[in-house]
């Protein structure tokens, strides 16, 4: 399902199987998750530079064959007779220079030359796809293909964001989709099993009305759930905003106690109207949280059956990529949309 342009439905077309190159690895795509990110890029909020391109950036699928001249050459080539076929997951962050300075001070996430997967490098709508090996991940073995999708980018990008809240113990999400839905189990748990993160109780806050939502984030442990211009019932210590509507950091600002944060974790937002300097008084801070490192993602990947985190995903066929997207857009469903091919 390729997109060619802004605005204009992903198409279906049909294309040679790829060729994997050095180090990359040629993957029978199982499932891909469709992301808020991609619906930034069919509406030209996030530039693709050179399309066509295929869009997703939360691919599961089986390795076919691998490029030769990768880190160990003997690899590559077809997989022998009788050889159970190898899973990864392939997130956003494709491909990092490992020369400017983020990459060595362990911020690949910033590295400017970074190339991101279904953006700079096609993705996963798709039957095929290529990814640089040395970005894959190993995905853990309980989660069917469906339900490990949504953990590589909704999963990974709501981990760092929650890394960013600290120690807090109280933490309000702004948008109960696919990231927080995933979040709000993490938080419950604490201790060794949340690689010493503290437990946390999560306030959710969804568009007005939203019911099915809220209850959604109640089911999951949410200890209390409003519309998103609602004081919650006590000040909180963190808040991460997932919905990209600028008009949202104010408001989480207004429910934050001193000291507080509010992480912003998506790719674009509308702009943020002034405020008055009170609400940010009180060493409050706002920052945002970029793309993803593979230490956060082998991180998350090996907390999510420990927690044990269930995705709640809507499965589409491939070439309902576009109704999937629409449906994403006006919150026809809730947690994670995953497309089958
Ligand atoms: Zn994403
Ligand atoms: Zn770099």
């Amino acid at each position: 399902m390729q997109f060619e342009g802004v605005e204009r439905p992903l198409r279906a077309v049909e294309r040679a199987i790829p060729e994997p190159g050095p180090g990359q690895l040629l993957i029978r795509v199982q499932a891909c998750g469709v992301c808020r990110t991609d619906l930034h890029l069919l509406d030209g909020e996030v530039e693709i530079a050179r399309p066509p391109r295929i869009l997703g950036h939360q691919i599961v699928g089986t390795v076919e064959r691998r490029g030769a001249g990768g880190e160990d050459p003997l690899r590559a080539g077809e997989r022998e007779p009788g050889e159970q076929p190898r899973r990864v997951g392939v997130p956003w962050l494709g491909w990092t220079c490992g020369e400017c300075v983020y990459c060595l001070s362990g911020r690949e996430n910033l590295c400017p030359n970074a190339r991101f997967t279904g953006c700079d490098i096609d993705g996963g709508f798709a039957e095929y796809a290529l990814a640089d090996e040395r970005y894959c991940f190993e995905l853990p073995e309980s989660y069917p293909s469906e339900q490990a999708a949504p953990l590589l980018c909704a999963g990974l990008i709501g981990y760092r964001a929650l890394r960013m809240c600290g120690d807090a113990r109280s933490i309000g999400l702004y948008g109960f989709g696919a990231a927080a839905h995933i979040l709000a189990q993490v938080c419950r748990v604490g201790g060794e099993v949340a690689d010493g993160m503290p437990e946390r109780r999560v306030f959710a806050f969804t568009r007005a009305g939203d019911a099915a939502a809220q209850s959604f984030a109640l089911e999951l442990g949410a200890e209390w759930a409003g519309a998103a211009g609602e004081q919650p019932p006590e000040p909180l210590e963190a808040a991460i905003v997932f919905a990209p509507a600028g008009e949202l950091v104010p408001a989480a600002l207004r429910a934050l106690a001193p000291g507080g944060v509010v992480v912003c974790g998506g790719i674009h937002m509308s702009d943020i109207p002034s405020f008055p300097y009170s609400i940010l008084w009180q060493e409050r801070s706002v920052r945002s949280v970029a793309n993803l490192t593979r230490r956060d993602g082998e991180e998350m990947l090996a907390l999510a059956p420990k927690v044990p985190v269930r995705t709640h995903v809507t499965v589409y066929p491939l070439e309902r990529a576009n109704e999937a997207l629409a449906d994403l857009r006006a919150g026809r469903f809730t947690g994670a949309a995953v497309l089958v091919p």
